[in-house]
């Protein structure tokens, strides 16, 4: 099972009115066809400029990608001309968003929407299109799917139009799926249905998903992996049982403390991680959780911790589970 994209030492940054904001900074990883990877991190952290990097969606005013590889099945999009970018991005990578109503054109139908991106990418006669645009709301569970492409997107609720989204995603066979928050805006129940949604037809199409999330309980129902990000860093990597129940960076441990629980007391409030990341114009050669976490040492404020392999899937940077750090250090908390 080959890897199908691989991400090394990627660095973007951001040419502001404050000065450059490094806001990913060597971020590394792999995925394998059929995988799913989540990707966690409270917002700013890198994870959505990490995605737009992939699809080729960085801003060309003020975004640089300053170092690093982008291989899809091993050529490097970095140096891809836009025509050929386009070529991959909706057709081999696509992308869902948080919120699908600012994706879809008020103005046309569904049907028209979806066969749009059907005439994009394949030769098809209008029948051929409209049969297909049927399968695929019949795909994504949208009911009286020939009636509804005649219908605009107001008329859809805020799951159904999400689903929407995803058909429009998958009209053309894409490879990977990333999907950026797309439950963010729905509520629980919603919510729940699409990410049900999700993983049957990654599943069904042998498709590779990478999720982004700052919600490690969206990320938990999807994803064999997870990656967590912070200030432009993934901190700890994992697969998911790993990641939930041998979390070894504080910052993980905050999160996963962090996520509702069933049996939550009325007494119990959820706990929240204090104070912000790092200020991400400045070079940081120290921790960057050192200010917020609570287990910090003297040396987290000196150097950047390295990267320690837990094992074959699990990497944490962290000083805590270095070979040099402290022992007094290493109580549970
Ligand atoms: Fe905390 Fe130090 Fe680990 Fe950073 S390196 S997360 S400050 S213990
Ligand atoms: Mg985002």
């Amino acid at each position: 099972n080959k890897e199908i994209l691989q991400v090394k030492d990627l660095a973007v940054a951001f040419q502001t009115y404050r000065g450059k904001v490094k806001a990913v900074r060597n971020v590394s990883f792999d995925l394998k066809r059929g995988q799913a990877l989540g990707i966690v991190g409270e917002s700013g952290c890198g994870k959505s400029v990490t995605a737009h990097a992939i699809m080729g969606l960085l801003p060309k005013e003020n975004s640089i990608i300053e170092n690093g590889q982008i291989l899809w099945q091993g050529q490097d999009l970095v140096n891809f001309r836009d025509e050929d970018l386009a070529k991959i991005r909706g057709n081999k990578i696509a992308m869902i968003f948080q919120d699908p109503m600012t994706s879809l054109n008020p103005v046309l139908t569904i049907g028209t929407q979806i066969k749009e991106v059907l005439f994009l990418h394949k030769q098809l006669s209008d029948k051929e299109a409209t049969e297909k645009a049927v399968e695929l709301l019949n795909l994504v569970g949208i009911p009286f799917a020939q009636k509804r492409l005649k219908d605009y997107p107001h008329q859809f609720s805020g799951g159904m139009r999400q689903r929407v989204m995803i058909a429009m995603a998958l009209a053309c066979e894409p490879e990977l799926l990333i999907a950026d928050e797309p439950t963010t805006a729905l509520d629980v129940t919603v919510q729940a249905q699409i990410l049900d949604l999700l993983k049957s037809l990654q599943e069904k199409l042998n498709m590779s998903i990478i999720m982004i999330s700052h919600d490690l309980g969206v990320i938990a129902n999807i994803c064999d992996e997870v990656a967590v990000m912070y200030a432009g860093q993934i901190v700890e990597k994992a697969n998911v049982d790993d990641l939930f129940y041998h979390a070894h960076h504080p910052y993980t441990r905050g999160l996963l403390k962090s996520l509702p629980h069933l049996n939550l007391n009325k007494e119990d409030k959820l706990y929240v991680i204090d104070g912000q990341p790092p200020d991400l114009k400045e070079t940081i050669d120290y921790c960057p959780f050192v200010k917020r976490c609570i287990k910090a040492m003297k040396i987290c404020m000196q150097l950047m911790p390295e990267k320690t392999q837990l094992n074959k899937d699990h990497y944490v940077k962290c000083w805590l589970e270095h070979e040099f750090a402290p022992k007094e250090n290493r109580e549970e908390f």
